[in-house]
């Protein structure tokens, strides 16, 4: 994304448009990129410096950390923001590396599907998010078996252990 410097106006400009998604230079495939880089920006030149403010965001196809399922995010850069020294002699200002720190920044780092997305069942790999196995169950039985018997469980079984000897 370039701005063109040259007679520039005093109540600054408004640039709407894309990049394409080349500019993100991203080779994790854990990344996939489903549409351009949009920007919605307002620059004003100020003596010797260039301001750029506003909105950027593209779309972004991530699997989710916790049931390994694919789906899209939305990946938005509210206040984007670039303070520029510019040269009297400079014709153009090139923002490309702003967009692509920016946007990269604003990646999820453990994207999920849903902020309260269950997750697989550790035993059997149920998705828990479209049904509930009886795994959980089974283990809180077989839990409750080993009370009494001496065996190291989980904390609370320990507890419960306790709770057992103080009757
Ligand atoms: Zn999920
Ligand atoms: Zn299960």
């Amino acid at each position: 994304m370039k701005i063109n410097l040259r007679n520039f106006p005093a109540e600054g400009r408004d640039f709407e448009g894309e990049d394409p998604v080349d500019i993100l230079d991203v080779s994790d495939p854990e990344y996939r990129f489903e549409s351009p880089v949009h920007y919605r920006l307002h620059a004003q030149v100020l003596g010797h410096a260039l301001v750029v403010t506003g909105r950027v965001w593209t779309r972004l196809g991530v699997t989710c950390v916790r049931c390994l399922k694919d789906c899209e995010q939305a990946v938005e850069v509210r206040d984007f923001v670039v303070h520029r020294e510019i040269a009297p002699t400079e014709d153009f200002a090139d923002l490309t590396e702003n967009l692509r720190e920016d946007t990269l920044l604003a990646l999820p780092q453990n994207p999920l599907c849903s902020k309260d997305c269950r997750g697989l069942c550790p035993v059997c790999g149920q998705n828990l998010n479209e049904r509930t196995c009886s795994c959980a169950n089974q283990a809180a039985s077989a839990d409750s078996q080993r009370v009494g018997d001496g065996s190291t469980g989980t904390p609370w079984s320990a507890l419960d252990r306790i709770r057992i000897t103080r009757k």
